[in-house]
C-alpha cells in the first residue's frame, strides 16, 4: 500500500513522469473568468484586436476557455527537462520545530537561475513568439525575477529582449539588473522617458519610484510601435496560469504516489500565476465535485487586492492602455506604501482566481511584512532554503495553519508553493534584521484614491 511508504524528504518524479499538457481550469469553470474588454468600444476583445500585442499562440491561450488540457509543445518540455521535475519536500524540521501534528509539503520552484517559477511560463511565451518568426519580446519587470525569466528564455531561443523594471527594484537590486544583462537583455529604468507614456507619468509625477503598471504602460507602448516585437507579461494573464499549471501537475502526480491528500493548498498571489498553478488540477477536482480542498491565496497587507479590493473591470495598467480585465483591483493608479519591501505589488488579481474567489472556491489573507519575515527566518533557520521574501507570505500561513492543528491535535496535510529563494531580497532581509522594517496597512482613505481611477460604465459601478 503506497500510504505506507515512508515518505521521503523530497518527492522527485522521473522526467517520464512530468506532464505533456497543461491544463486549463477554465475548461472545468462553470463561471467562466469575464472575457477582456476593448476599453474604447467595451466590447469582448476579438482575436484581431490583440494581434499587435500578444503572439497569436499565447492569444489562442488566453481566450481558450473550452480546452482542458494543452499539449506542451517538444521544445518547450526538452527545457523543462533542465530545472524539472521540482521536488515537493516535507518539512519535516519545521514540523519538528513548531511541534505540530501536522504535515507540511513544499513544491520548490527556486531550483534555476532566475530563482523562481516565472521560467515555466517564460520558456513557453518565448517558444512562441519565435514560432511566429519575432525578432524580440518587450516586458516589464518589478522584484526582477521575471524579467530574469524571461531573458534567460529569450536567451535561448535567440531573440531580444526588453525589459522596464521599476525603478525603485533597478536601484536596490543592481546584481539582478547584471544577471538579465549577462543573458543579453536591455534593461531600462520605470517610468523612462524612452516612451511617450514614460514621459507623461514622469511629468505627472516627477521623482516616482515606479510601479508595475508603469512599466507595463512603457513595454505594451515600445511593442506596438516596433515592428517584429511583442508584448508578453509574466503573472495575471489566463496563458500564464495555464504554463504554470506544470506546478500542480507535479505535485499532484507526486503526492499521490504517496497517496498523500492536502488537506489545504496554499500559495502567495501577487498576479496569482504560481498560486494558479499550483492549485489548477486540484481546483479542477473541486470544479467537478470529485474531491474537496480548503485552498487559500495569501497576499500582502500593504497590496490587499483580493481581501479589501473591488470586483470589477480595471486597467492592468497605470497609462490605461492596456485591455479592460475584471479582477479583484485597487484601481490601476494604486502603488504601495514605500515600506512595502517584497514583490507582490501588483494592484489587480488573474480574473480567473478572482472568479473562484468571488464564486467562493477559495480564500484570501492578507499579513503583514514583519510576520512574514519572521516565518522566512523560521523557514530558513528549519528548513534550509533562504525563501523569497513573496513565498514567505506562503509560508507564513502554512505555520499559522501548523500552529491551529497543534491546537487541535488534528494531523492535516498542508501544501505550500515556495515559489523562489531570496538571494537578491538581501535589502529587504537587512531591513528585517536591523529591527527598522516596519508594516503599513493602507487607510480606507488610501485605497479611497486607487478606487477612484476604477472606469465607469454601466455594469462597472
Ligand atoms: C513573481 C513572483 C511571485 C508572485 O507572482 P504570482 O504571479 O502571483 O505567482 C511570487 N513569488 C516569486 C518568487 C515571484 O518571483
Amino acid at each position: 500500500m503506497s500510504a505506507e511508504k515512508k515518505i521521503p524528504y523530497k518527492i522527485y518524479l522521473q522526467e517520464e513522469e512530468m506532464p505533456t499538457s497543461w491544463y486549463n481550469m477554465r475548461a472545468d469553470m462553470k463561471n467562466k473568468p469575464a472575457p477582456l474588454l476593448n476599453p474604447g468600444t467595451l466590447q469582448p476583445l476579438k482575436f484581431e484586436e490583440l494581434q499587435p500585442i500578444f503572439c497569436d499562440d499565447l492569444i489562442a491561450q488566453e481566450l481558450n476557455d473550452t480546452d482542458a488540457y494543452i499539449e506542451i509543445p517538444e521544445a518547450i518540455r526538452e527545457y523543462y527537462k533542465t530545472y524539472r521535475p521540482s521536488p515537493v519536500v516535507r518539512a519535516y524540521n519545521l514540523e519538528k520545530k513548531l511541534q505540530t501534528p501536522a504535515k507540511i509539503y513544499y513544491k520548490f520552484e527556486g531550483n534555476n537561475t532566475s530563482g523562481s517559477h516565472k521560467l515555466n511560463s517564460a520558456i513557453a511565451q518565448a517558444y512562441y513568439a519565435k514560432k511566429q518568426g519575432l525578432k524580440g519580446v518587450t516586458t516589464e519587470t518589478g522584484a526582477g525575477q521575471w524579467g530574469t525569466a524571461l531573458s534567460m528564455a529569450c536567451a535561448y531561443f535567440d531573440l531580444d529582449c526588453k525589459v522596464y523594471m521599476v525603478k525603485v527594484s533597478y536601484e536596490q537590486k543592481p546584481f539582478r539588473r547584471e544577471v538579465m544583462r549577462t543573458y543579453g537583455a536591455s534593461v531600462t529604468p520605470s517610468p523612462s522617458d524612452t516612451t511617450t507614456v514614460g514621459k507623461k507619468i514622469l511629468a505627472e509625477h516627477p521623482g516616482t519610484t515606479g510601479s508595475l503598471g508603469c512599466a507595463i504602460s512603457e513595454a505594451v507602448e515600445v511593442a506596438t510601435s516596433n515592428e517584429g516585437y511583442r508584448y508578453v507579461l509574466g503573472s495575471v494573464l489566463n496563458q500564464v496560469l495555464l504554463h504554470q499549471s506544470v506546478i500542480g501537475l507535479e505535485t499532484k502526480t507526486a503526492l499521490d504516489k504517496y497517496g498523500i491528500q492536502p488537506d489545504i493548498i496554499i500559495g502567495c498571489a501577487g498576479g496569482g500565476s504560481n498560486l494558479g498553478g499550483l492549485i489548477a488540477p486540484f481546483m479542477g477536482e473541486k470544479l467537478r465535485g470529485e474531491k474537496d480542498y480548503r485552498i487559500i491565496a495569501v497576499e500582502p497587507a500593504s497590496c490587499p487586492s483580493f481581501t479589501r479590493g473591488k470586483f470589477a473591470y480595471d486597467f492592468c495598467d497605470t497609462g490605461m492602455i492596456c485591455p479592460l480585465a475584471k479582477m479583484y483591483t485597487l484601481g490601476s493608479g494604486f502603488i504601495p506604501a514605500p515600506n512595502h519591501a517584497g514583490g507582490l505589488r501588483f494592484h489587480g488579481m488573474s480574473s480567473i482566481l478572482s472568479q473562484l474567489y468571488h464564486d467562493g472556491l477559495m480564500e484570501a489573507v492578507a499579513v503583514e511584512q514583519t510576520a512574514v519575515f519572521q516565518a522566512a527566518e523560521q523557514f530558513a533557520r528549519t528548513e534550509g532554503i533562504l525563501p523569497a521574501p513573496e513565498s514567505s507570505h506562503a509560508i507564513r500561513v502554512a505555520i499559522d495553519e501548523a500552529l491551529k492543528c497543534k491546537e487541535t491535535g488534528e494531523e492535516k496535510n498542508i501544501v505550500f508553493g515556495l515559489t523562489g529563494t531570496g538571494y537578491f531580497d538581501l535589502v529587504a532581509y537587512q531591513q528585517y534584521n536591523d529591527h527598522v522594517m516596519t508594516d503599513y496597512i493602507p487607510t480606507d482613505e488610501d485605497l479611497q484614491a486607487g478606487f477612484a481611477g476604477i472606469p465607469r460604465f454601466p455594469g462597472n459601478e
